[in-house]
């Protein structure tokens, strides 16, 4: 199957990003969102970031205005019933995602791949709200999607070679290095970094080190951009704790449990950079 017709559920922080790449590529994207002031804030984050390509030389300017003609913004999910590919971006709850695939399945044509792009909930779950678990599959794209060059390619249970196989030759289309993943909490990327992050927080609280001596010791130490406590911060606090819980739930496991200080910081609305305070303040 020639996938040319790409759908992108929820317009926010990843599906904007998410859009721009499908676009860049040559895909014809339709975006959808349930808000016409998040889609109009879309429309104008990925003109500024093809510009910024074009004043980098990454990109022409020719290329830029094509790839901006090729995004259709609508409020409507049933454009999307002519789509090969939709990737599901809306916020991060069972319910919601559930309904959205539901309804996909319906619109949808029976050979179209369904993606999601949850950090953390189960993707054989998700599959099999539809008709289609062969056909759904996680493709967990990194923030800021233009930039970040990792998918996380999620197979579920009932994923088919053929879906997982289209999806990694896409993934490369898009000029991303894709990975495959089996369905586990916490997929690679996350089970990995959270329990990072968590110690952080644990050798924080116990007093070990100042919050720089921390990011400090990891970013030179262990050769990373940003320290733990500067990275859950970007992330949100609240993010962090939600998926350390996906994975303490999980595998039923101790080494997963959220350090209290973070469980503390997420009580008192210190959620990071989005609130102005984390580990660190960003008041000003
Ligand atoms: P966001 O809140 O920025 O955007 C979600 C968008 O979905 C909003 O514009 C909202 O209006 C829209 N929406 C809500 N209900 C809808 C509906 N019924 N139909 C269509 N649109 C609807 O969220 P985000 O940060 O972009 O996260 C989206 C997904 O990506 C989540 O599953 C999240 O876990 C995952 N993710 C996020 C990040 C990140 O760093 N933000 C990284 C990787 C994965």
């Amino acid at each position: 199957m020639q996938i040319v017709n790409v759908g992108v559920v929820g317009a926010g922080t990843m599906g904007n990003g998410i859009a721009q790449v499908f676009a860049q590529a040559g895909y014809t994207v339709h975006v959808v969102d349930t808000d016409q002031a998040r889609l109009d804030a879309a429309i104008a984050t990925i003109a500024k970031s093809l510009d910024r390509l074009v004043r980098k030389e990454r990109l022409s300017a020719a290329e830029r205005d094509a790839a901006a003609t090729r995004i259709h913004p609508t409020l409507d999910l049933n454009e999307l019933g002519k789509c090969e590919l939709v990737v599901e971006a809306v916020p991060e709850s069972l319910e919601l995602k559930t309904q959205i695939l539901r309804k996909l399945d319906t619109i949808c044509p029976p050979e179209a791949i369904l993606a999601t792009n949850t950090s953390s909930i189960s993707i054989t779950k998700l599959a099999t709200t539809t008709q289609r678990p062969d056909k759904v599959i996680g493709m967990h794209f990194m923030n800021p999607v233009p930039i970040m060059k990792l998918v996380e390619v999620i197979r579920g249970m009932a994923t088919s070679n053929a879906t997982c196989a289209t999806i990694m030759e896409l993934s490369e289309n898009l000029g991303k290095v894709p990975c495959e993943v089996s369905d586990y909490p916490g997929f690679v990327a996350n089970r990995v970094l959270m329990p990072m992050i968590n110690e952080a927080a644990f050798a924080l609280m116990e007093g070990v080190a100042t919050r720089e001596a921390i990011d400090t010791v990891m970013k030179l130490g262990t050769n990373q951009p940003m320290g733990p406590l500067t990275l859950a911060d970007f992330i949100g606090l609240d993010v962090c704790l939600h998926i350390l819980g996906v994975m303490y739930d999980g595998f039923k496991d101790p080494k997963y449990r959220p350090c209290p200080l973070l469980v503390k910081m997420v009580d008192s609305g210190r959620l990071g950079r989005k609130t102005g305070q984390g580990f660190y303040d960003y008041s000003k």
